[in-house]
């Protein structure tokens, strides 16, 4: 069926592009079908036979979609996905003809020579096989691009010694791991209709959008994704007009074509809206399993890219592209569902009957007390460190937000040991007599928590806007189930019994104990900070500080106790992660002196010229050339400044690059280099305020943001 405009309608175009269930119930034997879905959902090996078959039937299916290649899709540890094309040819015949395939074989294991992938030292350089392995949970799908047409199968990457080097290989683990131990739990519960227990995601992606034109005359935007220079225009988001406001054509026409091809790959993109910063959008997808989801944030942000290119313009994926401004973020809703579709986070009308609900949330309130440090840590980010305790997005402080009905229910726990009443939401009054009587939600929102209960699920609002959420996610789903663990632990060894009352002990227990990672109130105030401290929570304001939190003695022990890490993956871990953030400073610090040097100094040097030209020549005309002179000695200042801190920046630059790779010389990028950088910012900055704008060499801020 056609639509108005000429073109599919959005049911029939959805999924399209993927190799979902209905593609293969409909193209495959019933019992290869059956046999493959019996492997997904119980874990079971998939026989050599049934991979030939179901590889035939993809590929076929690929062709017919136009597909010439394939390609084993995968997340390594740059934090973008990776692929290694091959053609469906084979070897010509004697008939000097060729027949295409995709073998079983081929289906399931690719083996990339990927030794340049960050391995932290799980691989040296000689030791280059690493393999892709099918994952048959996230369903295959066709790109298109510029390049044709490629059909793309998900897989995890792991060393020789099957160690991971991905993002999606401890997800996957620790999928199992929360789902065996939730399972436990609700058994414990009379539960015995659930077969599965899921975690599910739904992660809102924010960016902006900025001309292309414009975008590429910027050397900072281009080699570093944000913006090193730049003064603030004299308008940004103060006036609040952007949020939710009306979307400008261009950007609308861009969206459209956005969603049109998520929706052929299957991503159900469901909410697009213009966010606080000028310039700044977001879009949401409907939540599905997070293994999928994982893999379908890569695709969207992919697709946001690749549209916005075809369109003439640019998408910034950086958490701070704009320095005065909001930066972007991820926000990952995270909730356990089980196969019959029961949402263990759902509190039902009356939480404080709902003892199973209360136990999953006060699990879910110590883990993330036990473990604030490692939550945050799967946040950091270089970007994010520019955003996280910005009085825009979460402090770095982790805090849960319950809401005043849940907080209350606890509350009535610690102190009588039993909570007998639910707060509820009341009426909401609009003052207008034919709009009363609407039921309010029993909580409001708070938007300054990193973490908080938003009516079934918890919203973990730090992670950073061009992150995998991969890592957050491993690290949520292992906690949980670690709490879950002891949780029934204690209730098996209670006996049937006393079920009840272990239940409330336990309850009561884990609300006493971390009560205090509970904050409802302003997130980005002062005042929170310091109350924080005196709880003694982590405040782990930048990346450098969250990295060793990856292999904390505890942490170890949780991740090798689950099968999630081993402590080499997590020493690998933590070593890409300086190295990542030491070659990241060091490209935003030397395009910063190119920029300086090439750029910026040069247009002052230029303009303080003609300055002087008119000091003289007014001067010669009898006039006072007063203005001119004082506009001069500024700009000839701060072009002092400028090159002082351009040979300050050159050599703590050159001293960082001579240190090992390893935490020191991440440290010496953060507390040597970022300063020379934020040094040299400024007097640039205060000089593009008098510089005649022909001669700025570069759009500027307003440019940027203002002109779509
Ligand atoms: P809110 O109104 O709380 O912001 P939305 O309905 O707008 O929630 O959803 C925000 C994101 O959360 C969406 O991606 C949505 O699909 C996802 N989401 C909704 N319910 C759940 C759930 N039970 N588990 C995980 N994610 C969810
Ligand atoms: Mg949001």
């Amino acid at each position: 069926m056609t639509g108005t405009d000429g073109l599919e309608s959005v049911a029939e175009m959805f999924g399209e592009d993927v190799f979902n269930d209905a593609a293969m119930r409909m193209r495959l034997p019933k019992k290869v079908y059956q046999a493959l879905k019996n492997s997904v959902d119980n874990g079971t090996e998939l026989d050599a036979q049934t991979a030939d078959m179901v590889a035939h039937e993809m590929k076929e299916w690929a062709i017919e979609k136009g597909a010439t290649h394939f390609t084993h899709w995968f997340q390594p540890l740059t934090g973008v996905t990776a692929e290694k094309h091959d053609s469906f040819i084979n070897a010509p015949g004697e008939d000097g003809k060729t027949l295409m395939s995709l073998s079983g074989k081929e289906l399931i294991r690719g083996e990339p020579d990927a030794s340049s992938f960050p391995s932290g030292g799980l691989r040296a350089t000689f030791e280059a096989r690493g393999y892709t392995i099918w994952d048959a949970a996230s369903p295959a799908f066709i790109r298109r691009d510029e390049g044709g047409a490629t059909l793309c199968i998900p897989t995890a990457f792991c060393s020789y010694k099957g160690e991971a080097l991905d993002q999606k290989t401890p997800l996957l683990r620790s999928m199992e791991v929360i789902g065996r131990e939730a399972l436990r739990l609700i058994r414990l519960f009379g539960n015995r209709t659930s077969k599965k227990v899921t975690p599910y995601i739904g992660a809102e992606q924010e960016y902006f959008i900025i001309d292309r034109d414009k975008y590429l005359k910027r050397t900072d935007l281009v080699f570093t994704g944000r913006t090193l220079f730049g003064a603030m225009p004299p308008k940004g988001q103060e006036l609040d007009d952007h949020y939710f406001g009306t979307l400008r054509p261009r950007i609308a026409s861009y969206m459209k074509d956005v969603n049109r091809e998520l929706w052929k790959l299957g991503v159900p993109a469901k909410t697009q809206h213009n966010e606080a910063a000028p310039a700044q959008h977001e879009l949401a997808p409907i939540y599905e399993k997070v293994n999928v989801a994982v893999d379908h944030n890569q695709l969207i942000m992919q697709t946001l890219k690749r549209v916005a290119t075809r369109h003439g313009l640019r998408c910034l994926l950086h958490e701070k592209p704009f320095a005065g401004v909001n930066g972007s973020g991820k926000h990952n809703n995270w909730s356990l569902m089980t196969d019959d579709g029961i949402n263990l986070l759902d509190p039902g009308r009356t939480p404080h009957e709902n003892i199973q609900f209360l136990l999953v949330l006060t699990c879910i309130l110590k883990a993330v007390d036990d473990y604030a440090g490692l939550l945050r840590e799967s946040a950091a980010d270089v970007g994010n460190d520019l955003r996280l305790g910005g009085n825009e997005a979460p402090p770095a402080i982790v805090s849960v937000f319950l809401g005043e009905q849940l907080e209350d229910v606890i509350n009535q726990l610690v102190s009588t040991g039993r909570a007998s009443s639910t707060r509820k939401g009341g009426k909401l009054d609009t003052g207008v007599s034919y709009m009363t009587g609407i039921n309010k939600d029993a909580t409001d929102r708070n938007r300054t928590s990193p973490f908080a209960f938003t009516g079934n699920k918890f919203e973990f609002r730090m992670v950073g806007s061009r992150d995998s959420v991969a890592a957050p996610n491993v690290v949520l789903n292992t906690i949980v189930a670690d709490a879950f663990h002891e949780a029934s632990e204690a209730i098996e060894s209670a006996g049937e019994d006393r079920f009840e009352e272990t239940v409330h002990d336990l309850i009561k227990k884990y609300a006493a104990e971390h009560r205090r990672i509970i904050f409802n109130g302003n997130g980005y105030s002062e005042s929170w900070v310091t109350e924080a401290r005196r709880r003694g929570l982590p405040n782990l304001a930048s990346m450098v500080d969250a990295i060793p939190e990856l292999v904390e003695d505890r942490t170890v022990s949780l991740f090798e106790k689950y099968g999630v890490f081993s402590k080499k993956e997590l020493i690998s871990r933590m070593e890409v992660k300086y190295e990542t953030y030491a070659k990241d400073m060091n490209i935003e610090a030397r395009t910063m002196l190119s920029q300086a040097c090439k750029e910026y100094l040069p247009a002052i040097i230029r303009y303080t010229g003609i300055l002087a030209e008119s000091v003289c020549s007014v001067e010669k005309a009898g006039a006072d050339p007063a203005v001119q002179r004082e506009q001069l000695l500024k700009l000839n200042g701060l072009l002092g400044e400028a090159d002082e801190a351009v040979k300050h920046l050159g050599r703590v630059t050159a001293e960082a690059e001579k240190c090992p790779a390893g935490r020191r010389q991440a440290l010496l990028y953060r507390d040597t280099v970022v300063p020379a950088m934020e040094a040299l910012r400024k007097p640039v900055d205060a000089a593009e305020m008098l510089v005649d704008r022909e001669i700025w060499p570069v759009p500027s801020y307003a440019e940027l943001m203002f002109e779509v």
